[in-house]
């Protein structure tokens, strides 16, 4: 069977490990999951751990860690590392790439232009991306339809090049994230009661007013439509060929509650 029949139906909070279940089945140890340590992405390490805990194989479990994380991410990765008795690969940039990007444009020359800001993600996350799904058939992501204009039509479920790019949160609400991570005592990043709404590199990040959109806080000295670091760009291209085709201007604040993640 394949994956994408395997999983379908399996899109509600009750259904996460048999989502995760049916992926290793599939995949084996050639499934990863990808975590930036956001809220999404601590609910997918629980679910993790439970599966190994019930008699699953490990599933390996990788961060960027950019060098620019803020501490409370570093100290999140060790709380739940703790908590669930595994261990959270952190993947670096490779150092030529960093000292020649900072060499060119400065340590923070990624505010200065969208180029620049580019170039940055490119050596501090897709290259390392890169080499971390290096040997990987599937990869699990914590998107959801409801983070983004760029994210409306995430599927449970997507072809990305040779591999599988696997979303089982891809239709939970808000409301959903918030009480699946406290019904089950998750511990989830301390930026969050903040007011962040998701968790990035820190001078790229910061808190959302109440009622802004969740995404306006990164990067927000940009155009808000290039709101993304580039990790899921074949999902975005695919997107704005959609809007080329039928001529659908997606406004972006227009479709996602603006609830903040910790219920506030
Ligand atoms: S989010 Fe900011 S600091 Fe992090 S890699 Fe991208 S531009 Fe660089």
């Amino acid at each position: 069977m394949s994956i994408f029949a395997a999983i379908d139906g399996f899109s509600s909070p009750d259904s996460l490990g048999a989502f995760l279940r049916a992926s290793q089945s599939r995949f084996g140890d050639k499934l990863a999951i990808a975590s930036s340590l956001g809220a999404e992405d601590v609910i997918l390490v629980r679910a993790a751990a439970e599966l190994a805990r019930q008699g699953g194989a490990a599933i390996r479990i990788f961060i960027l860690d950019t060098g620019r994380l803020p501490e409370a991410t570093y100290e999140l990765h060790e709380a739940l590392e703790a908590r669930y008795g595994l261990r959270i690969e952190s993947i670096f940039p490779d150092t030529v790439g960093v000292q020649t990007l900072v060499r060119g444009q400065g340590m923070n020359g990624f505010m200065h232009s969208l180029d620049a800001r580019h170039r940055c993600c490119g050596v501090r996350k897709l290259e390392p991306l890169g080499r971390a799904l290096e040997g990987v058939d599937a990869w699990i992501t914590g998107l959801r339809r409801a983070q983004s204009a760029s994210r409306t039509t995430v599927e449970l479920a997507e072809q990305d090049g040779a591999r599988v790019k696997l979303n089982p949160l891809a239709h939970w609400s808000d409301d959903e994230v918030w009480s699946h991570i406290r019904g089950n005592n998750i511990p989830y990043s301390a930026l969050h009661d903040r007011g962040y709404s998701s968790v990035g590199c820190e001078p790229c990040t910061r808190a959302v007013e109440p009622g802004a959109h969740p995404r306006s806080g990164r990067w927000w000295w940009e155009d808000p439509q290039h709101n993304e670091c580039g990790l899921h760009v074949a999902r975005i291209r695919r997107l704005k060929e959609a809007r080329n085709a039928d001529d659908t201007v997606v406004e972006r604040g227009a479709e996602a509650p603006s609830v903040r993640p910790n219920g506030a």
